[in-house]
């Protein structure tokens, strides 16, 4: 059994999306075994994001995540970490595939609703991160 980090980011959760994004991953038959709403501290944003810090849209990624309230949420399941990468789509809506929660419920590539671990190596590093915080 595997487990990812999955983080409703903070468009996602003033819109209102957060019930039928679960919704979707439970549908999917991924469990959802820890879910916490908070705000993200910055010192805590930067370092999750820290593979991206010499990009030029490092700062304003890091603004947007503290911005409002997340759900961060451990997710678990048979290969998860690829299945959820799969049921999030693109990181650009425009060109994530009809059905998957970035098509349904992100509107820009930078306010794009969900956030997966990318391999089985960054989903330890980021639950490592997040773990004290539920
Ligand atoms: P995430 O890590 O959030 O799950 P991802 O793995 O699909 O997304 P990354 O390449 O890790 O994509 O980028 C992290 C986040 O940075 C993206 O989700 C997006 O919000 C933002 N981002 C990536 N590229 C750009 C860009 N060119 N301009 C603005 N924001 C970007
Ligand atoms: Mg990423």
């Amino acid at each position: 059994m595997e487990s990812t980090l999955c983080i409703i980011k903070p468009d996602a959760v003033k819109n209102g999306h957060v019930e039928d994004i679960n919704k979707k991953i439970e549908e999917s038959g991924i469990e959802i075994i820890k879910s916490k709403r908070l705000t993200l501290k910055k010192y805590i944003a930067e370092e999750f994001y820290a593979e991206h810090s010499e990009r030029p849209f490092y700062p304003e990624l890091v603004d947007f995540m503290t911005s409002g309230d997340c759900v961060i949420q451990i997710l678990q399941g048979d290969d998860v970490v690829k299945r959820y990468r799969e049921l999030m789509g693109a990181t650009n809506p425009a060109e994530a595939v009809e059905g998957t929660l970035r098509q349904l419920f992100a509107s820009s590539l930078g306010e794009n609703a969900v956030h997966g671990s990318d391999s089985k190596q960054s989903a330890e590093r980021e639950i490592a991160i997040m773990n004290n915080l539920f």
